[in-house]
């Protein structure tokens, strides 16, 4: 997606935790502009940073890193605005989030920040009482469901019923995000797509937050139809695409802002 978008030597580059903070800390020497990062590694590289943003920050997460000139490290979460650059338009009154993880903590985030009242399910509840909103031990309806969980990751049919949800059920809510991508989508938004509900998938939020990222390092306006083309093709050919830790981008490749 970022090859396609201009940044040409964006690459992988898996890095285990023991050597992250050396790693990242190198990176700007070394001629990389930035990184976006990911499980296990996205409260390290908030630690790790000189500057963050207000998001990073209250979030206590960083996906996007940015080698600056003067080899400070600046952090930033594209994950929230990313979630609020898909859904588009106006956030919706109340919405119900799956999960209590990483990505869970963001898109809480991003949705309490932007008017929107929201409540959690989680499989493990203890953990959901940490988002600071209200926890309901089953789905309660809502205009917007987003799945912050892993569910759907791994494999297809009916693997959303572990959220406590049943198919027939899903037409309580107005639009349905599954933020677990895999080729042919997950089966939580074909159900959704099935009752004519609007769906946002994965690869859409995947692309969202990258085209953040991309412009966080470029200046430049993303190319959200080409990154878009580019991740429908790859995941086209992978059954499941796997997060990359860590992916740099070089400031010297000639790429665009570089
Ligand atoms: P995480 O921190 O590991 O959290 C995992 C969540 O999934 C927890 O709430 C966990 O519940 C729940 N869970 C796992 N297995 C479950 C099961 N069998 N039944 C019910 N709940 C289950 O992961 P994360 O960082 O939040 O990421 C979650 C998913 O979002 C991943 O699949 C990731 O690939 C995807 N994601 C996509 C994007 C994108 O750009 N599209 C961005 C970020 C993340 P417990 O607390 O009970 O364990």
């Amino acid at each position: 997606m970022m090859r396609a978008a201009g940044l040409q030597r964006y690459q992988r580059l898996p890095v285990a935790p023991g050597v992250l903070h050396d790693t990242v800390r190198a990176l700007g020497a070394a001629g990389f502009h930035g990184a976006n990062v990911t499980i296990p590694h996205k409260e390290a590289a908030l630690a790790i940073a000189d500057t963050a943003s207000d998001a990073a920050r209250e979030i206590g997460a960083a996906n996007t890193l940015t080698f600056e000139d003067d080899g400070s490290i600046a952090a930033e979460n594209t994950d929230a605005p990313g979630l609020l650059a898909a859904l588009g338009g106006t956030p919706p009154a109340t919405a119900l989030v799956l999960g209590a993880g990483g990505s869970a903590r963001a898109v809480v985030w991003a949705l309490t920040h932007a008017g929107t009242a929201v409540s959690v399910w989680n499989r493990t509840p203890q953990r959901a009482r940490a988002l600071g909103v209200p926890v309901v031990q089953r789905p309660v309806p809502a205009e917007l469901l987003v799945n912050c969980t892993s569910v759907g990751l791994d494999r297809s049919s009916t693997d959303f019923k572990d959220l406590a949800l049943d198919a027939d059920g899903l037409s309580e809510y107005t639009t349905v995000v599954d933020l677990v991508y895999r080729a042919g989508g997950t089966s939580l938004i074909q159900q959704a797509a099935e009752r004519g509900l609007h769906t946002v998938d994965g690869l859409e939020i995947l692309v969202s937050q990258g085209a953040l990222s991309f412009t966080l390092w470029t200046g430049l306006p993303a190319p959200l139809q080409t990154m878009r083309a580019a991740v429908q093709d790859k995941a086209s050919q992978s059954r499941v695409p796997r997060a990359h830790p860590l992916q740099v981008t070089d400031r010297r490749s000639g790429n665009p802002g570089s």
